[in-house]
This record gives C-alpha cells, structure tokens and sequence, in this order.
C-alpha cells in the first residue's frame, strides 16, 4: 500500500478547504451560473441555499459546471406540468439552458420544483455531449423514462430528479427559516423576561 507523504495530504487538506471555502462562496454571494429571472425565483433560491444541504450541494456542481441556467417563471399547457428543463445553445466550453418553473406554487412547493429541474441541469452538466435535442434524448432515454405515450415533444423524467425534489422539500420543512428562529428566540426571551 502506497504512504502517505505529508505534500499528498496537504494536497487533499487543500482539496478540502477548496470545497468549503467554495460552499461558503455560493451561500454568501449566491451561484453565478444559476440566473434567476424574477425576484420570486432569486428569494427561492436564497432559502433554499440556506436551509437545504441538498440544494447547495446541487448549486455547487452546476458552478462547476460548463453551463449557464436562465430560471424563469412559466405557465404550462399541461395542468400536471410545473416545471421544464430546455437546452438552449452550446458551444465548445459553454452550454445555455433555460429552466421554466410554475412561479404560482407555495414556497416549499417551488422550491422543489426548482431542485427537481436543478437535478435535470447536473444530469445535463455530468454528460458533456449533450448538446443538442438528439444528444439530450439520447442521455435522458438512458438515464430516464418517458413521461407521455405521444413522441412529440419529447418529455422525460429522472428517478434521481423525483427523489432531489422531495428530498429538498423535506430539508426546508426540518429547517425553518432564520428569522422564524430568531422570532421564536426572542419569543422564548420575552417570554422568560416576563416569568422574571
Ligand atoms: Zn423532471
């Protein structure tokens, strides 16, 4: 078995203090790769990145990402339909991708939702040759299942997307936002204050 010399573990200490110092990035300043298009979808976001480990781990592959996410609001055809991922345009080191979400659902509704379709961008992010409709057919039909017997259009979904969306929800539902924490705190303090 191969030693361990003190410059590889210095490497992976580095490694690991990449990560982190990169996680923090994304909670504090937001992701530069995922663009919301409406203050809705940006104040979805900010909980999400907050409350959900998920989310962020989610948010940091797609900074790694060769891709660029347009996030808007969208009302579907389909009243089963609340959320869509598009290829839009790629080019060597650069693909753009729109998501549509249905921006009228309740928060934690919405929040996953977007994780779902975030879900749907890292499965685009981990393929690098999807890079147009038949490459994305082609990825989803290995990866996926298809959602509708009409071929057209093409609609698929993940296991992997199915079970990120929940898994959020259920993030945000065991971490209540910071100012309901800080309200319940000084609730609490009050409270003791007038037992005095
Ligand atoms: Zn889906």
């Amino acid at each position: 078995m191969p030693r361990c010399s003190w410059w590889s573990r210095a490497v992976v200490a580095l490694a690991i203090s990449f990560v982190l110092v990169f996680a923090n990035r994304v909670l504090a300043e937001g992701p530069d790769r995922i663009r919301p298009g409406s203050n809705i979808l940006k104040d979805a976001i900010a909980a999400a990145l907050e409350r959900s480990a998920t989310f962020r781990s989610l948010a940091e592959r797609i900074e790694r990402s060769d891709l660029i996410v347009y996030l808007t609001c969208n009302r579907f055809e389909s009243v089963t339909l609340a959320g869509r991922t598009l290829l839009v345009a790629a080019q060597p080191g650069l693909r753009y991708v729109r998501v549509q979400v249905l921006c009228e659902l309740p928060h934690s509704g919405l929040v996953a939702i977007v994780a779902h379709e975030l879900q749907h961008v890292v499965e685009i992010a981990s393929a690098t040759d999807v890079v147009d409709d038949a490459s994305m057919v082609r990825l989803f039909s290995a990866i996926g299942f298809s959602r509708q017997q009409v071929p057209r259009p093409k609609q698929f979904e993940t296991p992997a997307a199915l079970e990120i969306g929940g898994r959020v929800r259920r993030e945000m539902d065991q971490s209540p936002p910071a100012n309901t924490l800080a309200r319940r705190d000084s609730g609490e303090r009050s409270a003791r204050k007038s037992g005095d």
